[in-house]
């Protein structure tokens, strides 16, 4: 594996970062203050390719790898990480499960317009009842006449307030667990979809995350995703690229409170000298910026598996994990650094700290990417223990 970006990547990273220092820096503190969804903004990252880098061109996306779905996200991450969950969500939870199971009919109906920005997509798994259990689903679907026929609920659904398009799951009888789910392409007018309010949230405040209520919703039998009781493995695979989009996300947060870090202990003079003369402030930066590094490193390493067309289910947890974590550490320090201007609203690195919590519980809680790591390293090593 090379440890450095090739120029193409250099320059879309460079590109993008000129557009976020620009359309993006100097609005998302107002966008999370009024809580605003910041549709321009989309549209402009749709017109960049940002919301189907890889969907392949034919089908009106950028035609990109999963290692420049993660440069881009990272950067628009470290400008807003609400932009970065709402183009995160429409790029890995939406148009890559309609990519890989997908009919041909269905990848050119829905996917153009997700992948343009003409439309925007969520992803509704899960539910009250069914949060990392996510096997557990209480929505159940039957079949009537030339449609399918769904009612239940769906929680916490990242831009359920907007989407045009819903990649649903519901099981056939909830006593099979796993193994009862199927997945459905919905869409938002259909009768009996229906939108819950916005949740007021602790951060990521500029994207919409609501229920998503389904009464007697009428889906045409042509939208079934895959095949029926697929929808565990669908979901499931589906996640594991998520996961490496989320970890992108979390290590544009912490890339963004580190740079307010040391510009801030820079400037700011206590007993007579900047503060980051002073070796305690030193050591945390310089551990700040060693953890961003590294979790930058597992994010491309995922991303890279991912790209060789391997299985990168343990990379992908391991990315998520170890972001995560890392955005949650450093931004707690940035705050820190700032000392008291750190906790006024005024100083972004207070939203920073706000932003990077959520990345250690969607898309798979840090109890549940442990989970995950432990069961491959003990798979691995139980090898060694039976012989
Ligand atoms: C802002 C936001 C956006 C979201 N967006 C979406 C979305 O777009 N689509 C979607 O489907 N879902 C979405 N979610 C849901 C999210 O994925 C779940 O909240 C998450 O998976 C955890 O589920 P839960 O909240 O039910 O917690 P629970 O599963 O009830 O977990 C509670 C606690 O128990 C721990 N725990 C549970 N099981 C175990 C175990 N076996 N071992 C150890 N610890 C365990 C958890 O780690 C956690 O600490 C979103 C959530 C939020 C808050």
């Amino acid at each position: 594996m090379k440890y450095d970006l090739a120029e193409e990547q250099r320059l879309l990273r460079e590109s993008i970062r000129e557009f976020v220092e620009h359309e993006i820096i100097p609005h998302a503190g107002e966008w999370d203050k009024q809580h605003r969804f910041p549709s321009e903004v989309i549209q402009k990252c749709a017109e960049m390719g940002l919301a189907g880098v890889m969907v392949p061109k034919e089908l009106g996306g950028a035609g990109l790898t999963t290692l420049d779905y993660v440069i881009a996200t990272e950067e628009i991450s470290r400008g807003c990480a609400s932009t970065g969950v709402i183009l995160s969500v429409n790029n890995s939870l939406v148009l890559d499960p309609l990519m890989r199971f997908g009919n041909e009919a269905q990848k050119q109906k829905y996917i153009p317009p997700l992948a343009s920005g003409e439309q925007l997509g969520c992803f509704g798994l899960t539910e009250p009842a069914a949060g990392s259990d996510a096997g557990s689903q209480k929505t159940v679907y039957r079949e009537e006449d030339d449609c399918f026929l769904i009612n239940g609920t769906k929680n916490f659904i990242t831009n359920g307030p907007q989407a045009d398009v819903c990649i649903l799951f519901a099981s056939k009888d909830p006593s099979l667990g796993n193994k009862g789910l199927t997945a459905f392409i919905t869409e938002s007018g259909f009768a009996g979809f229906n939108r819950g309010k916005a949740e007021n949230k602790m951060g990521i405040c500029a994207s919409g995350t609501s229920t998503i209520t389904v009464d007697n919703l009428r889906v045409p039998k042509e939208n079934r995703l895959g095949a029926e009781g697929e929808g565990f493995k669908i979901a499931m695979s589906t996640l594991d690229g998520g996961r490496i989009g989320i970890a992108a996300q979390a290590v544009g947060i912490a890339q963004a409170a580190l740079e307010a870090a040391q510009s801030y202990a820079g400037e700011r003079v206590q007993f007579g000298r900047p503060i980051a003369s002073f070796q305690g402030l030193r050591w945390m930066l310089a551990d700040m910026a060693v953890t961003v590094d590294a979790a930058r490193l597992l994010t491309w390493k995922a991303a890279v598996v991912r790209d060789r067309g391997e299985r990168y289910t343990f990379e992908a947890s391991q990315a998520k994990l170890f972001a995560s974590e890392t955005a949650n550490r450093v931004a707690d320090r940035a705050v820190q650094i700032h000392g008291g201007y750190g906790y006024i609203k005024e100083y972004p690195v207070e939203r920073f700290f706000r932003d990077a919590k959520i990345t250690g519980i969607y898309e798979g809680t840090s109890e549940i990417q442990r989970l995950v790591v432990a069961q491959k390293i003990l798979k691995d090593h139980s090898l060694v223990c039976n012989a």
